[in-house]
């Protein structure tokens, strides 16, 4: 098994033990593909919806903020295109009775045969050292050459099948590249078919029956139907943006990789409303005031990437992701696209409203369009988790584990512990957490050795340790340990919020926004 793989099972089962994800149900062997976030999980993912919402509604003066139902009239998601497109081709398996996506089945081939290329790469440029020209390499070593070809070739005949909608031809790919059943090693399969994501239930009782409703698969249609609303009642002059954190729900067919994709979830979208002609305009603001949002959280500018996708939606003019390397490789966080005015029109035909913005400026209404970036609150507490993880080997032969987690985002920001258990001690810690309680998240801890306790924050990533000791009585001065460097510094107890305050607050990383 890959090294990355081991690291990212141990990350798994870390936040289980520490609070962070449990699955859901799971006294009941579990539901698949669905979490529930644990005591400390549940504050880090406040913190990063904070931190996007703060950054989207306090930091633009024309961004405002709704939070529309999870139920919907049915008719929207057939103005949307849900009902009729929202579809992933599936296959079986006939002998293991499993399900799988064909089009992943296809992306993990090409995915290997990336593997393959890489491998021949790292290895010629450990061969070579310093001198190693890699562009050089790739396009004149046969055998990566060779691999390149195939891929390419595999690669087109893919997405010519997935734009066609040919899922004959898919098939088809899937038996001549002979992908076998990773659990039955069989290449039995059943022909592709289309599956649609969204959750259906019924919604009240008539004579003539219940309403089919759906669950809603992102939250972007609830401000698409909610923009004159918005618009006439806060007076809002484009550009504007509508800003939404709320549950989204997919039937996703293949449930992979922890909470990276999930059949509950939470997105956080903005759709940002522009005039004809400005939106590619707009659709680079948002594209870098994104990236930076995103680093200022120092997780490290190199473990971000854009891709820009080059099959578009029939309704995008321009689309990219914001891709961040988890342990199992680049993945998407975040998607901004260019939606035309595409949304607001289907509306305006399937409502029979019209849903217009007159422009004082050039005397004339239209349909705005729309730029969405549109982000996944659990992957971004996945990616926030796997960054933040270390296992760390210390001086003398010890280590620890630590989550390096931003400050501003630490589900603890500092925790207030006695030396020992005696002499007063306890009393004064107690007073001094009581009064940092009103302005940080701040844990009390009185048992175990004071490594232990100091470990016991370093796994659930707290920033900050206090430590009361007899010389406190006196002087009234404390020990502050610092998680990342484990440093001690003795400080007065009264200097503790002005102290703390700069670097665990949210402030910090909105300043950097500016
Ligand atoms: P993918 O290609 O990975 O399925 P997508 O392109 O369908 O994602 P969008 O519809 O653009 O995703 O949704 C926007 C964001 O919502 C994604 O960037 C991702 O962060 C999040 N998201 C989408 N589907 C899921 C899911 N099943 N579980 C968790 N987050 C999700």
């Amino acid at each position: 098994m890959a090294k990355q793989e081991d690291v990212f099972k141990t990350i798994v089962a870390h936040a289980k033990e520490y609070g962070f994800v449990f699955q859901s149900s799971e006294i009941y062997d579990g539901l698949s593909a669905v979490y529930d976030y644990g005591q400390n999980g549940v504050e880090l993912k406040n913190n990063i919806k904070r931190y996007w919402w703060e950054a989207m509604t306090m930091l633009h003066d024309n961004i405002v903020g709704i939070d529309s139902a999870i139920f919907m009239h049915p008719t929207i998601w057939k103005a949307s295109g849900h009902v009729d497109a929202f579809n992933d081709p599936l296959i079986d398996n006939r002998d293991s009775k499993k399900r799988y996506r064909a089009d992943v089945l296809i992306e993990d081939e090409i995915a290997k045969i990336d593997d393959k290329i890489n491998k021949e790469v790292a290895k010629a440029a450990k061969r070579f050292g310093e001198s190693f020209d890699e562009a050089m390499f790739r396009q004149t070593n046969p055998r990566v050459k060779e691999h390149q070809e195939k891929r390419d070739a595999l690669h087109e005949r893919y997405s010519n099948a997935m734009n066609a909608n040919d899922l004959a031809e898919l098939k088809q790919i899937i038996l001549d590249c002979e992908i076998a059943d990773p659990i039955s090693g069989t290449r039995n399969w059943t022909d592709v078919r289309q599956f649609n994501l969204m959750f259906k239930t019924e919604m009240g009782s008539t004579a003539d029956g219940a309403m089919e409703v759906y669950l809603r698969p992102e939250t972007a249609q609830g401000i698409f139907v909610n923009y004159l609303n918005v618009q006439k009642t806060g007076r809002m002059r484009l550009p504007f943006g509508i800003a939404q954190i709320g549950k989204a729900f997919r039937n996703e067919i293949v449930a992979r990789q922890f909470i990276f994709r999930m059949r509950e979830f939470e997105q956080m979208e903005m759709q940002f409303f522009v005039r004809p002609g400005e939106e590619l305009k707009w659709f680079d603001f948002w594209r870098q005031t994104r990236l930076k949002w995103h680093k200022a959280l120092g997780l490290g500018d190199q473990k971000y990437r854009f891709h820009d996708h080059e099959k578009l939606a029939h309704y995008a003019n321009a689309a990219t992701d914001i891709e961040f390397e988890m342990p199992f490789g680049f993945k998407e966080v975040e998607g901004i696209h260019s939606r035309t005015n595409f949304d607001l029109s289907q509306h305006e035909k399937f409502s029979g409203k019209k849903i217009q913005y007159f422009d004082p400026e050039l005397n004339e209404g239209y349909v705005p369009y729309v730029i969405e970036t549109s982000i996944g609150v659990d992957r971004m507490f996945l990616s926030v988790l796997c960054s933040a993880y270390e296992d760390q080997k210390l001086e003398g032969g010890d280590s620890r584990v630590v989550l390096h987690f931003p400050a501003a985002l630490a589900p603890v920001k500092c925790c207030v512990m006695p030396l020992v258990k005696k002499d007063g001690l306890p009393e004064k810690a107690r007073e001094i957490q009581h009064r940092l309680r009103f302005d940080f998240t701040c844990q009390y801890d009185e048992k175990d050795s004071i490594g232990k306790r100091y470990r016991r924050q370093d796994a659930i990533g707290t920033p900050y340790c206090i430590t009361v000791d007899h010389q406190t009585l006196e002087d009234g001065t404390v020990t502050l340990r610092h998680r990342d460097t484990m440093e001690q510094q003795r400080v007065a107890a009264a200097d503790l919020e002005s102290l703390l305050r700069d670097s665990v607050s949210l402030n910090s990383l909105l300043k950097k926004l500016l």
